[in-house]
């Protein structure tokens, strides 16, 4: 069923729902429907703006009572596929976040960004498990496991879920947590969206309001000795000490302050959860190999946690891809630079690489469908869709990042299903997990949703074959 093809009334859902249900042809339904990545557009044949766990579920059952595709999206972060057809239910409107700072936790609607929880959580000395972007939707984030900035200090996002509510495809509202309804959330911590609609959600928060971080940025034509002095470095940094370094191919645009506007330069990230003075002998190694273009590493508030990597806080077109490395030794590092290094023509804007291992490699008490945990470091590629190079980006970004294969954790090449980027078919959706875990969520897919109402994006097929 697409958009030109409608043929039911949707004034029965529109009359059950506090929401609000677009059509097409309504003003509103592609602003409800606006992705931060540009470069997707969805059409479904229903845009269903929900303000509450009811009105997802109403949406749902008015789905499946017709057989039509079901879709969810918060903030279009992750929207890697285009929604075509259906009932695609916004849950933009549903941002309530509430802290406990007793518990130490933070109860979030599935529309809540994580900048409202950082900003909530600061006023009691308390930090959430965000990424590199606030802007980021938590839900969406944490089911595809959640890679935080202190990673490697606490884990994945993914490890740190108090409970759930979640609507699954047949409108069943259930309440999901290590006591109830054990096998969806332990796949709902990792597996992705596609075994229900999360409404509600309870993560922990982390006694961290100051830390030591920023960023550092150096001229690209040391990215050689960078490069070679980041694998020294990391592989003697404790679990306090999370980092990332990137190739970042800036384009001359006035966002961009100068000095970096239009250059070619190594960002190095740094959050050391430690005093200042230990986190300043931490960095001298790295500060010595080159001289900085600009230094932004010191002291700060969590609440500025944005800055350490910088990424864009207003919609961009973007096609990434990401792959798992065993590690980061001289060949590897060679291959970065035959790919990304000084004098590459390339219109891959962002090459970069985070140091996982420590908290990452270990089960959480209650073990969930997070995937690949033996790897040492992600390597992730970008590349932006404006400009002249846009045409080549997406095939550069795919070769850029194929070539990596040979250093993964696993034939194929392994992946992080929130870096994983466009889903192929399901040999590729697969890399995002090892096989027992793999197999365990298709055969609760078949169990939560046999007729594959919830298909897009990450979703794995309803029946496993392989
Ligand atoms: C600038 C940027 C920085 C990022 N940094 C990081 C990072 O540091 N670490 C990291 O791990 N990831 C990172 N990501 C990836 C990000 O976590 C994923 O793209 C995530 O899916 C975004 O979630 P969203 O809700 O914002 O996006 P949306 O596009 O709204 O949702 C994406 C998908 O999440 C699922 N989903 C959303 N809402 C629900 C729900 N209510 N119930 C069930 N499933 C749902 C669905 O599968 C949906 O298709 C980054 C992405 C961007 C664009």
């Amino acid at each position: 069923m697409t958009a030109t093809e409608l043929t039911f009334d949707s004034s029965t859902l529109a009359d059950a729902i506090k929401g609000a249900v677009y059509r097409p042809d309504d003003e509103r339904f592609a602003e409800e429907l606006a992705c931060f990545n540009l470069a997707t557009t969805h059409r479904p044949a229903l845009a269903v703006a929900a303000t509450c766990t009811e009105d997802v579920a109403a949406a749902v059952r008015f789905a499946a009572e017709r057989d039509l595709p079901i879709a969810v999206q918060a903030t279009g972060h992750g929207a890697v596929t285009a929604v075509d057809a259906g009932v695609l239910i916004s849950t933009k409107a549903m941002t309530d976040v509430s802290i406990d700072p007793r518990e130490r936790t933070a109860t979030v609607g599935a529309g809540a960004k994580w900048k409202a929880v950082v900003e909530a959580a600061a006023a009691h000395g308390l930090a959430p498990l965000n990424g590199s972007s606030s802007d980021v939707g938590v839900v969406g984030y944490v089911v595809g496991g959640g890679l935080p900035l202190m990673g490697r200090t606490y884990g994945f996002a993914a490890d740190h879920v108090q409970r759930m509510t979640v609507v699954t495809a047949d409108g069943k509202v259930r309440e999901v947590s290590p006591s109830s309804e054990t096998d969806l959330f332990w796949g709902l911590r990792g597996g992705k969206g596609n075994l229900g609609i999360i409404t509600e959600m309870t993560v922990d928060l982390m006694p961290v309001s100051r830390l030591y971080g920023g960023g550092i940025f150096f001229p690209g034509e040391h990215a050689p000795a960078l490069l070679r002095a980041y694998r020294d470095w990391t592989a003697g940094l404790d679990e306090q000490t999370n980092t990332s370094i990137a190739l970042l191919r800036l384009p001359p645009v006035p966002d961009i302050p100068e000095p970096l506007r239009g250059q070619f330069v190594v960002h190095l990230r740094v959050i050391h959860l430690g005093d200042a003075e230990t986190g300043e002998r931490l960095v001298a190694p790295m500060r010595a190999v080159a001289p900085a273009i600009v230094d932004l590493v010191g002291e700060m508030p969590y609440t500025a946690i944005d800055s350490v990597h910088q990424d864009p806080d207003h919609p961009v077109p973007a096609y990434e891809r990401g792959m798992l490395l065993s590690s980061l030794n001289d060949v590897v590092i060679d291959q970065v630079l035959s790919v990304a290094g000084p004098g590459v023509q390339t219109p891959v804007m962002i090459v970069e690489i985070r140091h996982l291992g420590g908290a990452l490699s270990r089960q959480p008490a209650i073990p969930n469908a997070v995937g690949h945990r033996d790897a040492a470091f992600v390597i992730e590629a970008i590349g932006v869709l404006m400009g002249p190079a846009a045409a080549f980006a997406p095939a550069a970004t795919d070769a850029l990042v194929a070539s990596f294969v040979r250093f993964s954790t696993q034939p194929g090449g392994a992946t992080l299903v929130n870096f994983h980027g466009h889903p192929g078919d399901d040999a590729d959706r697969a890399r995002c997990w090892t096989s027992p875990t793999y197999a365990r969520l298709c055969e609760l897919k078949s169990m939560y949703d046999p007729n594959n109402l919830l298909r897009y994006g990450h979703a794995i097929s309803a029946v496993h074959t392989g």
